[in-house]
């Protein structure tokens, strides 16, 4: 049998997700040697373009390469981007996102799979539909694809706020399996934010913050193939599975 790297996946549905969201792991991971990949469902044309692009289809050109850069600078070794219409998840056709997804999956062949819980952070419909979707590819299938560990990566909620309440979709602290240290990345964090240059007006709240604010990510376990079940204060994704660092 040939050995292979361990190699993690990630699904977003827009340029930009990534940098707010699992960045600071894939930089991570990708720094250690792990095979790291990155699939995004739209090319994020009804964005905000900020005068820099005219027409939608030159908004989706330039947060290509916006994502491109992202993905360059976080070391993801193998890019994808699909073109599902950005803000229309509605129409989207729901199963051949699925078969999309899966084909995919197959040919990169992650250890571990990231994408968005079923409220999607913004609970933007998009998020939802690409959790939908992670979710259809990879249990309508006998073997999972081979994929061993589903996660969602997720924001805890402030400080008597609670899941429910308004604002971003977010789970009570102890609701994480899996908070890892970012630290040494949040530099690397901050230069993928930057990378989207038109969503700057959103990215620029969290480039605000103080250094060392952006220093952990929050992950929930959906399930593991292998039976996996993180210890309390788990810190690493990856942890157990042949060759992972
Ligand atoms: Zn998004």
């Amino acid at each position: 049998m040939s050995s292979k790297a361990t190699t993690l996946l990630v699904i977003t549905a827009h340029p930009d997700d990534e940098a707010f969201g699992m960045a600071g792991v894939l930089a991570k991971y990708a720094a250690a040697g792990v095979r790291t990949a990155l699939i995004c469902a739209t090319r994020g044309e009804a964005g905000q373009s900020v005068g820099l692009a005219e027409t939608c289809e030159a908004l989706a050109v330039l947060r290509s390469a916006e994502l491109r850069c992202s993905a360059a600078t976080l070391g993801v070794g193998d890019l994808v981007l699909l073109d599902y219409p950005d803000g229309a998840a509605a129409s989207w056709d729901l199963a051949a996102l699925a078969g999309e997804l899966a084909a995919h999956i197959r040919r990169i062949g992650p250890d571990a799979v990231i994408t968005f819980d079923d409220q999607g952070i913004t609970r933007h419909p998009d998020h939802r539909a690409v959790h939908a979707a992670v979710r259809r590819a990879l249990e309508s299938a006998p073997d999972h694809l081979g994929v061993r560990r589903l996660f969602y990566q997720v924001i805890t909620c402030p400080e008597a706020a609670s899941p429910e309440g308004p604002g971003l979709a977010c789970v009570a602290p102890e609701a994480v399996d899996v908070t890892v240290d970012i630290a040494a990345f949040e530099p690397v964090k901050r230069a993928v934010l930057a990378c989207h240059r038109t969503q700057i007006a959103d990215a620029q709240g969290m480039l605000d913050r103080p250094a060392g604010s952006l220093a952990e990510e929050h992950y929930v376990l959906a399930w593991a193939a292998d039976g996996w079940r993180p210890v309390a204060g788990a810190a690493d994704l990856l942890a157990g599975l042949a060759g992972a660092v």
